[in-house]
This record gives structure tokens, C-alpha cells and sequence, in this order.
């Protein structure tokens, strides 16, 4: 039976891909609705190479041009903003949301999604970390399945079917360590937005890949893995190991640890979630283990990245911290991408924002978006004191700042994890 599919971020790293999964099993999906946020000519492209009902732009100073590269008849099925995101998620003819808009934008469409009982494959992890019990709430409530598309939860996903969920010891979450995983503190405050921008294993976005470099991903996978999976944060760890062949491991009260393997392409998690629980001959080179000649695994470097510290610490504060940790960081990134602040300074502003902000209960999605808005704005203020200070300073060489304190629970998750 054909699936149907609404993409929300067809012109992303991983809408791209999905569609090439789609355009590889025609029989097997059909995509009725596509949304992007301005690339029209490559959404242009997709719209002709699928045919969807309804397509969504997310820049409405774009829409126009899009309309009139279309042929004539389209301009009902043409829709902007976030209420044009919603449409294409909750279609009637929709069976399977992929989510995979970057950042916050990414979690109102998906909770409609939910709410109209729409299966959802997610990529957007944003939607977890901002919202994570409301989200896992609806999913329940609305009996939708929630697949992960992120390479490290879709190999938890496969490698927990392994046992039965009271037989988990705990989870590690792999990471590559990104480009910078053996530069010294001092290197990293030289770092250029274009070095960042150059993953050694995964070809990504323009965001994915700087929260990579920072390890900030990781820290956003792990309070991720926390809903999906239900598992306390303290069971959680992380595990750099710079090839990316081990998407990910779970432990087993027994000792039995069962990783899930395969060469670093996304079209497989994807394929995965997809299709589940069935598997698809995606054609790929398989993965050849006596090719890979060492596979290294040790502890994160806390202290030279400590995005990830501060991520273990926001989740187990909880409420609306980690929607306010998100949304600094988001702010941080395209500051640094515009070579407002430094590389370091990213966390730094993130940190000072998840310190300056009162964590509220999480109601609804509304508590959520209005602390992800006051963070922006508290980051943005922030962002504006570090370039009065980088001004006055100017000459002198770059000295790293302490992290402003961080409660004492994170010491033994820190413990756990380098143990
Ligand atoms: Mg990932």
C-alpha cells in the first residue's frame, strides 16, 4: 500500500533525502504535501518532480516568485507562513508526517500533526527538547507512532527491540566529536564560521553542523533520547567516536550491549522510519568492517565543550529551560555565522541564557514559545555585550571566560559518563 507523505522541509539536508528515498520507492510513497522555508527554486524542482496537493512556503516575500514559476491553477495550493506549515502537515490525505524543519519553527506544525493522528518520522529534534512531555503526551493521547530519523535515535530505536524495556541498563548516544575534536581550548577561539561548517563524516545544514562542532547536537540528542526513549538523563551517556560507524549502543542489565552499525548516510535512518517496521533494499554500499581499520570510542571533553554539560544540566532542571536553551542557541549560531561572536562564545551566550532565565512549568505549547521568544532576546542582548566587550578589548588576546556555576547535580551525571 502506498504511504502518504508530507514533508515538512523538502529543501533541507534531509527533506533532500527523503525525497531521494521516496523517488527510489515510488510504489511504496507518495508525497501529497511539501513545505520549505525560501529555496523555491529547488522547491519549484520538487514540486514538478512530485506533484504534491498542497506545498508551503515559509518566507511569504518569496511566495510570489514561487507562484509564478508554477503553471497556471496552482495559486490555491500554495500556501505561506506557519498556518501554511499546519495545512501541509494535518492534509486529510496524509498518513505520515516527515518532520524536518531546522529548529523551533519545527514544533507547532508537528503537534498539529500529532493532534490530526498523523504518524510522524521525526528529524526535528527541537521538537522533543522544547516540549518533550507535552509532545509524547499528545503521541499517546492521539495513538500515533513517533519514528526517529536522527541517525543515533533510529539506532537506539532498532537496537532496543534487542529487550524488554525494564531490561535497559542505559543508553549511549555516539558523536563524532566534529572537526575540532582534538584542536586545544586556546585553537577553538580562532575558529572561522567556515572551518565549523566542515563536518569530517556527515554531509548537513548550515545549523546541524555548527551544534556539531560545539557538541551542542549531542546535548540536544540526549535531552531527545530522555522523551523518546523514557529513560532518566542519568542513564543516558555519550561516547565520541570519530568514524560514525557505531550509530549508537544500549546497555543491557545483563551486559549485552547491541549497537546498531552502517556506513554514515542518512538515507538509511530514513529508509528505517519510513517504512518500519519493514526494511528496504536501499542499495547502499554496505558496510565493510575490515575496511574500517580502527573504531575509537572515549569520553567526551566536558571541559572544551562544555555545550554538552550544560545541555545534561538543563534537562534535569527541566520545565522551560531546555526550550530556552534551544532557542540561545539558535541565536548564538547564526551570530557566529556572521562572525558577530566566536565559536566558544556560542555556549557562552547559551550558558548565560539558560542562567538568566526563571524556569517555568511547561502547560502548553504557548509556555513553550514564550520562553523560546524571552531567550531569543535575552541571547540577542547578550550577543550585543560580548561585541562592546570584543571592542574594548581589542588587542589583547582571547582569554576563555568561566562558565557561569552550574548546579550540583550535573557532577555525577559527569561521573557516570567519563567512568
Ligand atoms: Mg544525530
Amino acid at each position: 500500500m502506498t504511504k502518504n507523505l508530507s514533508l515538512l522541509g523538502s529543501t533541507g539536508s534531509i527533506g533532500k533525502n527523503v525525497l531521494n528515498v521516496v523517488r527510489q520507492f515510488p510504489g511504496r510513497f507518495r508525497i501529497v504535501g511539501l513545505s520549505a522555508g525560501r529555496n523555491i527554486s529547488l522547491l519549484r524542482d520538487q514540486i514538478e518532480a512530485f506533484n504534491p496537493k498542497l506545498v508551503s512556503i515559509a518566507d511569504e516575500s518569496v511566495a510570489g516568485d514561487l507562484l509564478q514559476s508554477l503553471p497556471a491553477g496552482w495559486s490555491d495550493r500554495v500556501l505561506v507562513g506557519r498556518e501554511g506549515n499546519i495545512r501541509v502537515a494535518t492534509l486529510p490525505e496524509t498518513d505520515t508526517v516527515v518532520s524536518a524543519i531546522v529548529g523551533a519553527a519545527g514544533l507547532i506544525p508537528t503537534v498539529a500533526a500529532i493532534e490530526a493522528g498523523k504518524d510522524i518520522a521525526l528529524a526535528n529534534k527541537e521538537t522533543l527538547v522544547m516540549a518533550g512531555d507535552l509532545v509524547m503526551q499528545a503521541v499517546k493521547k492521539h495513538k500515533v507512532a513517533l519514528l526517529p530519523v536522527d541517525s543515533e535515535h533510529n539506532a537506539i530505536f532498532q537496537a532496543l527491540a534487542a529487550g524488554r524495556p525494564e531490561d535497559v541498563k542505559k543508553i549511549i548516544l555516539t558523536a563524532s566529536g566534529g572537526p575540532f575534536r582534538t584542536c586545544s581550548e586556546r585553537e577553538l577561539w580562532e575558529v572561522t564560521p567556515t572551518q565549523a561548517l566542515n563536518h569530517p563524516n556527515w554531509d548537513m545544514g548550515k545549523k546541524i553542523s555548527i551544534d556539531s562542532a560545539t557538541l551542542m547536537n549531542k546535548g540536544l540528542e540526549i535531552i531527545e533520547a530522555k522523551w523518546l526513549f523514557d529513560i532518566a538523563i542519568e542513564d543516558i551517556e555519550v561516547l565520541v567516536h570519530p568514524q560514525s560507524i557505531v550509530h549508537s549502543l544500549v546497555e543491557f542489565i545483563d551486559g549485552s550491549v547491541v549497537a546498531q552499525m552502517g556506513i554514515p548516510d542518512m538515507r538509511i535512518p530514513i529508509a528505517y522510519a519510513l517504512s518500519y517496521p519493514d526494511r528496504l533494499k536501499t542499495g547502499l554500499t554496505p558496510l565493510n568492517l575490515s575496511q574500517c581499520r580502527d573504531l575509537e570510542f572515549h569520553p567526551p571533553d566536558f571541559k572544551k565543550f562544555p555545550a554538552l554539560k550544560l545541555a545534561y544540566q538543563v534537562c534535569s532542571r527541566g520545565g522551560t529551560l531546555p526550550a530556552a536553551f534551544n532557542a540561545a542557541n539558535e541565536v548564538a549560531v547564526d551570530a557566529f555565522l556572521e562572525e558577530k561572536i566566536r565559536f566558544p562564545e556560542i555556549t557562552l551566550v547559551v550558558a548565560e541564557t539558560v542562567n538568566r532565565m526563571p524556569p517555568k512549568n511547561v502547560k502548553d505549547v504557548e509556555t513553550v514559545m514564550n520562553a523560546d521568544l524571552s531567550a531569543r532576546i535575552e541571547a540577542q542582548s547578550i550577543i550585543e555585550a560580548f561585541i562592546l566587550q570584543a571592542k574594548q578589548k581589542r588587542g589583547e588576546p582571547a582569554t576563555s571566560p568561566d562558565l557561569p556555576p552550574l548546579s550540583d547535580s550535573f557532577s555525577s551525571i559527569e561521573r557516570k559518563n567519563t567512568l
